[in-house]
């Protein structure tokens, strides 16, 4: 049997004592609160962190169980753990701790037992929960952001629909704007501002692409003398007939417009003077063969019109020389007895 000097035993103890105080430094700096229990769960030791987190000086924690620092409605948690721990499991719970003060703290416990010891190593909770907490705050915010633009955005379609709206009103304002101010009050036909635009354009036309352009100017006869005998609404209804005769005598692609008083025109687009003739004879019969009220007391007994033909040609190629051209050619009609074509 070896035998052991005194000084050898000395020299064992020393080193025994200075493990002792390696193991107590490592269990005081360990950062996460340490707790080791007796199986009763009477606290045996804590290091300085488990201190803090329970706030009871080592007098008053000695005397104490674990159960004691976990609010009375987790204890039945906590038995469980323990039991798995008896049963030499490694268990992992989330519960509160009581502190001296009261608070709750949540805590996540690993813990197992080892031979007479359970030892508890805790997570305090509260940073984390607070991060969570406030990654809830963020996504709420977030949400409420994101809730927001969508409520924006469809407010924004509804103005934009809106506004869409509102532009095809204006549009349909402004065109209904535009024909009215093409349009003869009186009799609905175009005007003569219309008739002028329409006659620069096909005259440009004829220049680029000679066709054929034709222009006539339509004057009633003794129409002065209707309007006296009959009155001017009578005289204004003649004039209303008249605009849709000739708008009916026409072809489709020409135009009729009121050039002003009981005057009006046409333009005859491809028309070259033998058509237009044939055109101007149709409408003046067309008239004279109309009734119209009371027109035996016209001088010729009838109500009829004066038709000029210019048609357009080197030497008759402006919008002034077809309407000079026409006048003078429904001045010569008029000279010649009226209802009739000239030109
Ligand atoms: P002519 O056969 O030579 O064309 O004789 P006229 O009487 O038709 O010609 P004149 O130029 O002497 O008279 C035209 C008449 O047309 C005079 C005017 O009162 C009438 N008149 C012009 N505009 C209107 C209108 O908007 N309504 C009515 N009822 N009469 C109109
Ligand atoms: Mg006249
Ligand atoms: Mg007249």
């Amino acid at each position: 049997m070896k035998t052991f000097s005194l000084k050898d035993l000395q020299r064992r103890i020393e080193a025994l004592e200075k493990e002792l105080l390696l193991l107590r430094s490592s269990f005081e700096m360990i950062q996460d609160p340490l707790l080791l229990l007796n199986p009763k769960k009477e606290f045996l030791k804590v290091n300085p962190k488990g201190m803090e987190l329970l706030g009871y000086p080592w007098e008053e924690l000695s005397k104490m169980t674990f159960l004691e620092v976990i609010p009375l409605e987790e204890n039945g948690k906590a038995i469980d753990q323990f039991e798995a721990m008896a049963e030499g499991k490694e268990t992992l719970e989330t519960f509160h701790l009581l502190h001296k003060d009261g608070l709750k703290i949540p805590v996540e416990c690993f813990g197992r037992r080892k031979e007479e010891t359970y030892f508890l190593q805790l997570k305090d909770l509260r940073e984390k929960i607070q991060s969570m907490e406030e990654w809830e705050r963020i996504k709420k915010q977030l949400m409420d952001k994101i809730r927001e633009r969508d409520e924006y955005a469809r407010e924004l379609q509804a103005l934009k629909d809106l506004f869409k709206e509102k532009v095809k009103e204006v549009e349909k304002m402004r065109e209904e704007a535009l024909l009215l101010s093409y349009t003869d009050d009186l009799t609905g036909i175009y005007n003569h501002r219309f008739l002028i635009q329409q006659l620069t354009l096909e005259v440009e036309r004829q220049r680029r692409y000679p066709t054929a352009l034709s222009f006539l100017m339509i004057d009633i006869d003794y129409f002065k003398h209707y309007n006296d005998i009959n009155g001017h609404l009578a005289g204004d209804q003649v004039l209303r007939k008249i605009a849709h005769l000739l708008h009916q005598g026409v072809r489709q692609s020409d135009i009729v417009a009121r050039y002003g008083g009981e005057e009006f025109a046409a333009i005859l687009i491809h028309a070259e003077r033998e058509k237009a003739r044939e055109i101007a004879e149709r409408i003046r019969r067309i008239i004279a063969e109309t009734p119209f009220p009371n027109e035996r007391q016209q001088p010729n007994q009838n109500l009829t019109v004066s038709i000029g033909i210019a048609t357009f040609s080197p030497t008759i190629s402006t919008v002034t020389d077809l309407i000079r051209e026409a006048d003078h050619a429904l001045y010569r009609a008029k000279r010649k007895g009226r209802n009739r074509v000239e030109g």
